[in-house]
C-alpha cells in the first residue's frame, strides 16, 4: 500500500508541475472569444439566432417562446 501512496504523490506532483507550466507556454483566450457568434437554428421555423438569445426546449433551440410552445405544448 505504501508504494501505491508514493505513486499517487508522485503523479500529483507531476500534474501540479505540468499545470503550472502550461499557462506560460500557451495562454488561454477568454471563453467569450472562442464562440463570439455561436448561431443556432430554430427547431420550429429554421431561423438562425445567436445561441445566447435562443429559447432552449427539449427538442432543441427555438427563436422565441411562441415557437417553443408550438412544438412542445
Ligand atoms: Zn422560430
Amino acid at each position: 500500500m505504501k508504494a501505491l501512496l508514493l505513486l499517487v504523490v508522485i503523479l500529483a506532483g507531476v500534474w501540479l508541475w505540468r499545470s503550472r507550466q502550461i499557462p506560460t507556454i500557451k495562454k488561454k483566450p477568454p471563453a467569450t472569444a472562442l464562440h463570439p457568434l455561436d448561431m443556432v437554428r430554430c427547431t420550429q421555423c429554421g431561423m438562425h439566432i445567436p445561441g445566447n438569445e435562443a429559447v432552449q426546449g427539449k427538442k432543441g433551440p427555438y427563436c422565441s417562446q411562441e415557437h417553443l410552445k408550438q412544438l412542445e405544448p
